[in-house]
């Protein structure tokens, strides 16, 4: 079914739901709709969270509201307070442009006497949970006679609850003549039994899992300060260079500026958000289907009403407050029996609303590292050469050209020859990732290990070296130990005291391996400065003083590194440009 229209509802309510941004029913609505309005069958309905339920005997219920008779028609039975202020509120919605309906939630933890008094005004649905339902009945102030329909929303929940006695006094109270409509994530034995005592020939509806907590929607997380949450962004984008994305953010500001980020730094992306008139929004919309923008950045709200099925991921860039708006927005990405990744990303305090999710929908997430520098290289790398392979070649041209050119590069051989091709396409990249951070966060297990390992490096003997570049060249602890790390190939070495000056720097490294380190990084770049590095004379840090090997020398190196540009298409950020300024400098040296 590809339209309310075809549904059978009044045109009142069509035109609420679309002002919700409804565009087509999901499958729960389309199959529960017309039988509901067609038909007093029992219902039994399984679906899961996310699927749409609440429209599916929301809508019909609105529908078939007599507005002139006062009385109770539909009574909804919730397990939770939220819940039932969240019906109340979407069925409020959907009668929106009906006079006359009115529907009032009744649930424990408040006044009694108001709900009494709202009561006595009539209410045609009421949204309950069971305990106050019941009460409320016992103290004559709910009359259930006139009842046409009860819903029983997450009956499940509410069974396991211990609702069980509330329910059955409560339905013992509507006549035998109502429709009653059970909706339930599973089939458990109590909602059967349920079933049983109270329902009559049911007709059971059932939905595909599909897109909910489906099991081919991957949940990951990574967790990372609150400061480097746009940088995990940039980074799954470039590890994933055909990234089709919806990235999801708190507020209208978060969106635009992650949006605006990410267009800077030369991303195929946009924002879609509240802010937008209608027409910029379906032309954002319209565009993104097309694939012409591959992220888009959104706030739930504006989300809605765009129906994709192909992305491959759809990021967090922070957890909603509800976990079953997580559900929703995970549940865009694994459709149509693709697979699909739902990434988290989070920083230190949060790993309780992944809990809290866990719970109420058994979406189980895995902790991933973000993307290393070198992961995404490589990455981009393998790209690259692909596209090489496969790159269609126009013999008949190319060939007049061809005894020139190798000429030209009669001097390379094979080898040098890739390096060279490749490093055209690729240096900015590498310079943007080469001694990129590692910005993961431990949990923490991790940080009780971090702890014990940095206790047995305490009885581990440290050299302390000087390197020429430090917080001028943006040098910054995590940086040198990727160096470190990157100069021995590997992460175990002993790191001690790091101390970032100026124009130099200071660490402390696990004896014996400072020989290896000092020539490994000899001659490399860092921010286009050649490294060295000696073993420090000095025990203590002053800042200046004597002159380290050449410390005068770097000083340049400071400069500005914000060379603006804008032609760069990927792995810019703010040190877009590099590539440039390292030449340029170089140069300028050598001068
Ligand atoms: P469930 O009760 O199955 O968990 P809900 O009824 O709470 O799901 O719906 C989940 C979300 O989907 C809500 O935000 C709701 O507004 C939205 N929604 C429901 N039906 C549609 C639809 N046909 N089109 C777009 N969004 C919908
Ligand atoms: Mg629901």
């Amino acid at each position: 079914m590809d339209s309310f229209n075809e549904t059978g509802l009044k045109p009142e309510i069509i035109a609420a739901i679309t002002d919700m941004g409804f565009e087509k029913p999901t499958p729960i609505q389309a199959k529960s709709i017309p039988q509901l309005l067609s038909s007093d069958r029992d219902i039994i309905a399984l679906a899961q969270t996310g699927t749409g339920k609440t429209a599916a005997f929301g809508l019909p219920a609105v529908h078939l509201t007599e507005v002139t008779d006062r009385s109770t028609q539909t009574i909804i039975l919730c397990p939770t307070r939220e819940l039932c202020l969240q019906i109340a509120k979407d069925l409020n919605k959907f009668a929106a442009k009906i006079k006359g309906l009115s529907v009032l939630a009744v649930y424990g933890g408040t006044s009694i006497d108001t709900q009494i008094r709202a009561l006595r005004k009539g209410a045609q649905i009421v949204v309950g949970t069971p305990g106050r339902t019941k009460d409320l009945i016992n103290r004559r102030r709910l009359n259930l006679e006139n009842v046409e329909r009860v819903v029983l929303d997450e009956a499940d929940e509410m069974l396991t609850m211990g609702f069980k006695d509330d329910l059955d006094a409560i339905l013992e109270a509507t006549p035998s003549d109502k429709t009653t409509l059970l909706f339930s994530a599973t089939m458990s034995r109590e909602v059967l039994r349920i079933s049983q005592n109270y329902m009559e020939d049911p007709i059971e509806i059932k939905v595909a899992k599909m897109n909910i907590g489906a099991t081919n929607v991957q949940h990951i997380y990574h967790q990372v300060q609150a400061r480097d949450r746009y940088e995990v962004i940039k980074r799954i984008a470039d590890m994933n260079p055909d990234i089709y994305a919806i990235i999801f953010c708190r507020t209208r500001r978060e969106t635009m500026e992650v949006a605006n980020k990410l267009m800077y730094d030369g991303y195929s992306a946009d924002v879609l958000n509240g802010d937008l008139s209608q027409g910029q929004r379906d032309e954002v919309m319209q565009k993104f289907r097309k694939k012409q923008i591959q992220i888009l950045v959104a706030t739930d709200v504006a989300a809605r009403g765009l129906d994709v099925d192909e992305l491959t991921h759809v990021i967090n860039y922070n957890l909603p407050d509800d976990p079953e708006v997580y559900v929703h927005r995970s549940g865009r990405t694994g459709r149509a029996g693709k697979s699909g990744i739902s990434i988290a990303v989070i920083h230190s305090r949060e790993t309780n609303k992944l809990r809290d999710i866990d719970r109420k929908s058994g979406i189980r997430f895995t902790k991933e590292p973000v993307p290393s520098g070198l992961d995404i290289c490589k990455t981009q790398l393998m790209t690259l050469i692909d596209k090489v392979k496969a790159v269609n070649v126009d013999e008949k041209t190319i060939e007049q050209f061809l005894p020139a050119i190798y000429e030209k590069l009669e001097d390379l051989d094979r080898e040098e020859l890739i390096k060279h091709f490749v490093s055209i396409e690729f240096n900015r990249f590498l310079n943007y990732y080469k001694n990129a951070r590692d910005i993961n966060i431990a949990d923490r297990g991790d940080r009780r290990n971090e702890r014990r390992s940095r206790d047995d490096r305490r009885r581990t003997p440290y050299t302390r070296l000087f390197i020429n570049v430090g917080a001028s060249n943006r040098l910054d602890p995590g940086r040198l130990i990727g160096l470190i790390n990157q100069g021995l190939d590997s992460g175990n070495a002993g790191i001690g005291k790091i101390e970032i000056l100026r124009n130099f720097s200071f660490f402390e490294i696990e004896e014996g391996i400072e020989n290896d380190l000092i020539d490994a990084l000899k001659g490399r770049n860092f921010e286009g400065i050649p490294l060295s590095v000696e073993v420090s004379q000095e025990r203590r840090s002053s800042g200046g003083g004597r002159g380290y090997g050449g410390g005068g020398g770097h000083r340049k190196g400071g400069g500005d590194r914000r060379r603006g540009g804008g032609s760069d298409r990927r792995g810019g950020g703010e040190r877009r440009g590099s590539g440039h300024g390292d030449s340029k400098r170089r140069r300028r040296r050598k001068v």
